[in-house]
C-alpha cells in the first residue's frame, strides 16, 4: 500500500493535466446513505414512480417522486466533505487539476472548496430544482420550504410547468454539454484518477477507458473491484478518504 501511495504521489508530480472522476463511494463516506443498497430508500418506493416519462405524465408519480426526493435531500444537505473531497480541493489549488467529473449530486465538491468551473456534474445536482418546461432554475431549499408548507408537487412561478430536482432520472437523457465536455477532457488528460466509483453506470463508466486509450495513466481507488481494474496502472481497494489523505501528504513532502 505504502509503495502504491508513493508511486501515485510521484505520478502527480510528473504529470501536468489531471482529471478526477468521483462516484457514490465518496458520498457514502460522508454519511449519505446509498439509496441503491438493499434496505435502502429505493426498496420502499416503486421505481416506476421515478422514471422520467412517468414524472412527466402523471401527477401521482410527481407527488411520490417529491416525497422520496425530500427524504433523500435531508442527509445530503447535512453532509460534510470528507478527507477525499478535501484532498481533491487541495489538488485544484496545486494548479494541475483540469476538472472533476462527478456522478454525485450532493454538491460536496463545492462545499470542500472546488470552484464551479472545475466540476462537471454528469448526473446533475440535487442542490437546484429546474422547471421542465421553461428550464428556470431554483434554489433547492426554497422549493423544499414549499413542500414543508404542504405543497405536494411544486410548479414553476413563471410558466406553471412541473418542477424537478436538477438531477438525471431513469429514462432522462444525460446533459449533452456536460457529457461532451467530460469525454473531451478525459481524452486530453495525462492522469485520470477514479475515486470512489465502481464504474458500472454508463456512459460515464467508459470515460476511464477513453483516458487510458488516449495515453493517460489510470488510477483507481475504490472499496470494491471495478470492471476496469485490469487495465489500470494502479488499483487501490480501500476507503477514499484515508487513501487520498495519505497521497496528498506524500505529495506535499515531495
Ligand atoms: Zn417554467
Amino acid at each position: 500500500m505504502e509503495e502504491k501511495i508513493e508511486q501515485i504521489a510521484g505520478w502527480l508530480m510528473t504529470t501536468e493535466r489531471w482529471v478526477v472522476f468521483t462516484g457514490a463511494g465518496l458520498s457514502t463516506e460522508s454519511g449519505i446513505p446509498d439509496f441503491r443498497s438493499p434496505g435502502g430508500l429505493w426498496d420502499r418506493y416503486n421505481p416506476q414512480d421515478f422514471d422520467f416519462q412517468n414524472f412527466i405524465s402523471s401527477q401521482a408519480s410527481r407527488v411520490k417522486y417529491w416525497e422520496m426526493a425530500t427524504e433523500m435531500y435531508e442527509p445530503m444537505k447535512q453532509a460534510q466533505p470528507n478527507l477525499a473531497h478535501l484532498a481533491i480541493a487541495e489538488m485544484e489549488r496545486l494548479g494541475k487539476l483540469d476538472c472533476i467529473i462527478t456522478q454525485n449530486i450532493d454538491g460536496l465538491h463545492f462545499k470542500a472548496g472546488n470552484s464551479a468551473e472545475k466540476v462537471i456534474e454528469i448526473h446533475g445536482t440535487a442542490m437546484h430544482v429546474s422547471c421542465l418546461h421553461c428550464q428556470k432554475r431554483y434554489n433547492r431549499d426554497a422549493i423544499q420550504a414549499r413542500i414543508k408548507e404542504g405543497v405536494k408537487a411544486p410548479t414553476c412561478d413563471d410558466c406553471g410547468g412541473p418542477l424537478k430536482p436538477a438531477t438525471i432520472s431513469f429514462g432522462q437523457p444525460m446533459p449533452e454539454m456536460e457529457t461532451q465536455e467530460a469525454y473531451s477532457r478525459s481524452s486530453r488528460c495525462d492522469l485520470f484518477m477514479v475515486i470512489g466509483s465502481s464504474l458500472v453506470v454508463h456512459p460515464a463508466a467508459s470515460m476511464p477507458l477513453i483516458a487510458k486509450q488516449s495515453g493517460a495513466k489510470l488510477l483507481i481507488i475504490n472499496r470494491d473491484p471495478t470492471p476496469y481494474d485490469d487495465m489500470a496502472d494502479i488499483v487501490i481497494h480501500g476507503q477514499a478518504g484515508p487513501t487520498m489523505g495519505n497521497i496528498l501528504k506524500k505529495l506535499k513532502q515531495g
